[in-house]
């Protein structure tokens, strides 16, 4: 049987596996412990990657199995994003939201469901001209059915406000509307099944620009794996609207230097939507 691992290091790992993850790095390939072990014991050199440093203690001995979904997520091929739907007139659009949480319903499509505390299906204006995207719900949003609404969120509070917006101005959804258990990257058919949901929302919403907040947001919504790095800077167009990529604010609250780098990002936004960043009073 697996032993388990203690809460110390499950922390430590999940700590660094969010790290690879912000990086845009997301696939994990890991062999299962008895066959390290049986490599260690046959004195066998490890075939080491950074990947497989995962698996082992400070020291180099190998760590029990975690279970492989909580920090792996297999290459699958991220599904094509449905074709965009018809516009929704302005006057007609909270009322197609409101529709789009009704479809959603008590959702059994994945197994997130199981660990739920509430669905957190989007926040702000229906007719918001910028709209973020992030990856999916943390504790405090499960809590309170909101998105962004902890740490993470107070930060993109201020990433909006220094925009010059008001957060009831813009549109904010996620990938998943359920918490990934231990805030893990949601998994394949998670994304896979709840995403069509967010499609929804955008079309009908229609943002001008659409924010991707981290990796796993700009996979979906361009339908392709790609590292962070390789899409800021630039604007995409996806569905009618201008995409801009950036780090996840969870990121820059355990990396603050890239914070720099991140309102660059959002001054290309800002250009997009013809916004000045607000003056000091
Ligand atoms: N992180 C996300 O990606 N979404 C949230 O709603 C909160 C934290």
């Amino acid at each position: 049987m697996a032993a388990q691992l203690d809460q110390a290091t499950r922390d430590a790992l999940m700590e660094r596996v969010r790290f690879y993850r912000d990086l845009g790095l997301t696939e994990f390939y890991r062999r299962p412990v008895e066959q390290l072990l049986a490599t260690a014991e046959a004195g066998a050199e490890p075939h080491h990657t950074a990947v497989q440093s995962l698996s082992e203690a400070p020291g180099g001995a190998p760590l029990p199995v975690l279970k492989e979904e909580t920090l792996i997520s297999a290459r699958k091929p991220l599904p094509s994003p449905p074709p965009a739907s018809a516009a929704v007139p302005a006057a007609d659009r909270a009322a197609a939201l409101v529709a789009i949480r009704e479809e959603i319903g008590d959702c059994t499509r994945c197994p997130l469901h199981e660990g739920r505390n509430k669905l957190v299906f989007g926040d702000g204006s229906p007719t918001a001209r910028l709209m973020f995207v992030g990856e999916g719900p943390g504790a405090d949003e499960d809590a309170q059915g909101l998105p962004f609404v902890g740490k993470a969120g107070m930060l993109l509070n201020n990433m909006i406000a220094a925009m010059g917006l008001k957060r009831e101005e813009v549109y904010i959804a996620n990938v998943v509307k359920c918490r990934p258990p231990g805030n893990r990257v949601p998994a394949p058919e998670e994304g896979s099944t709840c995403s069509p949901f967010l499609f929804k929302q955008i079309d009908i919403v229609h943002p001008q620009v659409l924010v991707a907040l981290g990796a796993t947001a700009a996979a979906y919504l361009l339908g392709t794996r790609q590292p962070l790095a390789g899409l800021r800077g630039r604007v995409h167009a996806v569905r009618g609207t201008q995409l801009i990529v950036t780090y996840h604010p969870a990121y820059l609250l355990r990396d603050p230097r890239q914070k720099k780098e991140a309102w660059a990002d959002l001054q290309i936004a800002m250009k997009e939507l013809g916004l000045k960043p607000p003056t000091r009073e």
